[in-house]
């Protein structure tokens, strides 16, 4: 089973490429799924958030209120480390937990790791190779506001909080431009696909 880890910033274009492998026959791992999944009502990452933040951040019924802590967080680097440090060894051991379920059936060739954050240890070193999507801030901004209500000011916000594309660059095996056509893009990864296939 070959693992392809999809990394790039938010509206580059990295869920669109992994959905394209998807249809392609790959499985799918998103890594933004299991990060809510791991933090669900009575799991063991939620304790270790309260312990650390406090119980302000649970909502009546027990539940993460992440409006709450993303404001704790926001623009303090030391409690977001605080934070990504109790939540990134659950999601890298969901996510491994994942893999290894998908590895035991035979039928599962190729699977497909969509992950924003370009972290080698526990997230992309569980990949056999690492395809980073850039795509110029304009287009980003503009295919973001088209598919959500995201103001323009929170998704520079989020840009600007999530790693340079060098960063991204610098862990690829291959870097995707996706500045053009859906069209474009899907050929692109279609073709490169195929060469992972054809060995
Ligand atoms: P990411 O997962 O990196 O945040 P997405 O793959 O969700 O980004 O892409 C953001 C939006 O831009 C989606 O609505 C997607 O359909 C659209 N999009 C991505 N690439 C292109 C493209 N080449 N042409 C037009 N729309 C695109």
């Amino acid at each position: 089973m070959i693992v392809i880890g999809i990394t790039g910033g938010i509206g580059s274009g990295k869920s669109t490429v992994a959905r394209i492998i998807y249809r392609l026959g790959a499985r799918i791992i998103d890594a933004d799924v299991v990060a809510r999944k791991v933090v669900r009502k009575g799991s063991p990452a939620l304790s270790e958030i309260v312990r650390e933040f406090g119980t302000e951040v649970l909502n009546a019924n027990g539940a993460l209120n992440r409006r709450k802590l993303a404001g704790l967080v926001f623009g303090d680097n030391h409690k977001r480390e605080k934070l990504n440090s109790i939540t990134h060894k659950y999601i890298s051991e969901e996510i491994n937990n994942k893999i290894n379920k998908m590895r035991a059936n035979e039928k599962n060739e190729y699977v497909v790791l969509d992950v924003a954050l370009p972290i080698k240890k526990g997230f992309l070193d569980l990949t056999d190779v690492v395809w980073t999507v850039i795509s110029d801030i304009g287009n980003r901004i503009r295919r973001v506001m088209e598919k959500s209500d995201m103001t323009k000011e929170e998704i520079i916000e989020r840009i600007n909080s999530q790693p340079d594309d060098d960063e991204y660059i610098k862990i690829a095996d291959t870097v995707i431009e996706n500045n053009g056509t859906f069209e474009e893009l899907e050929q692109r990864v279609a073709r490169l696909f195929m060469q992972i296939k054809t060995g």
